[in-house]
């Protein structure tokens, strides 16, 4: 009995023993898992946040990870590809969007410019007139436009061809170009009529301005012109002025069309400048037909 008492205790003892050994081999092996497995997945999971939420310069940073160093290296592979292709990316945005600013300018540029003759056109001289007779009325400043048409240009062009007419009306344009301040417009205002808006101008500086760009004309030599009524190629001048002759700026052109008719009727190649007969400023306004640029 003694005997098999110390028996049992033996083995009691060795089965205690086995028994911690085991627990400890146990907690060993879930340290190692935890190291070698959970914690480089935690890692990833970590990384995968923190790349998605924009950082992409994050790397995985694991050494002791056996095959899951691998998968980290393949991880931080794709983080770096990511990075060049939004690099890529966004040069290749900023690259289109310059290109598109720059064709939008070259468009704005196109659509105020006459395709003929390089200078602006019709509608925005118009668009400057009205802003600058907005701007003359709130600041109580004068402004004056010059209307200006190639006197016989039908004969010219009925003599020398139409080619050669539109070569005549490239020149005029860069002659009226070439005598103007650099804050004056000058638009090709139809076929071959010429406006010309002087902002801070009174009626007699613009009257001064158009008979010193029609004596410029005159020493000028245009191609055949030799074969125009008179021998030379003129033009003929009409000047109005804000506020006297008119008060907005559709009758502005009015006043300064009826000036060029005058001048047209004088006989051509000079300047005449508008003059109401009342003495009172023309208005649209007075009119039943109230007109859309109508300041009052
Ligand atoms: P006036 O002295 O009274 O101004 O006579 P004009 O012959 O100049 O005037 P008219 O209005 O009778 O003729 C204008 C001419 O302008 C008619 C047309 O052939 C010409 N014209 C209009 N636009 C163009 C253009 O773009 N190119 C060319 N070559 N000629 C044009
Ligand atoms: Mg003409
Ligand atoms: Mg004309």
């Amino acid at each position: 009995i003694v005997l098999a008492d110390i028996n049992q205790k033996r083995v009691d003892t060795l089965i205690a023993a086995g028994a911690v050994v085991s627990i400890i081999t146990v907690s060993l092996l879930v340290l190692y898992l935890i190291r070698a497995i959970v914690r480089p997945i935690l890692l990833f999971k970590e990384g995968a946040f923190i790349i998605r939420s924009g950082n992409l310069d994050h790397r995985i940073n694991i050494k002791d990870g056996m095959e899951i160093n691998l998968l980290a290296d393949e991880f931080n592979k794709m983080a770096c590809r990511l990075k060049e292709s939004y690099a890529d990316l966004e040069k290749k945005v900023e690259d289109r969007t310059k290109e598109l600013n720059e064709l939008n300018l070259k468009l704005n540029e196109l659509s105020i410019t006459d395709g003929l003759t390089g200078i602006y056109n019709h509608m925005h001289f118009y668009n400057r007139l009205t802003d600058e007779v907005h701007r003359a009325v709130r600041y109580g400043r004068p402004l004056s436009v010059i209307m200006a048409d190639i006197d016989y240009f039908k004969h010219y062009n009925d003599t020398n061809g139409h080619i050669e007419g539109d070569h005549v009306l490239k020149e005029i344009a860069s002659c009226l170009r070439r005598n103007v301040r650099d804050q004056d417009i000058v638009a090709r205002y139809g076929g071959e009529e010429f406006a010309i808006l002087l902002p801070e101008t009174g009626k007699e500086g613009a009257l001064v301005m158009a008979g010193r760009i029609r004596e410029y004309l005159l020493n000028q030599t245009f191609p055949h012109e030799e074969k125009q009524p008179g021998g030379k190629l003129t033009m003929g001048f009409g000047v109005a002025a804000f506020p006297d002759d008119a008060d907005d700026p559709k009758c502005l052109m009015e006043m300064a069309d009826k000036a060029l008719y005058r001048a047209k009727k004088n006989g051509r190649n000079r300047v005449e400048g508008y003059e109401a007969l009342s003495g009172i400023p023309h208005s649209c306004c007075d009119t039943t037909d109230r007109q859309e640029n109508c300041i009052c």
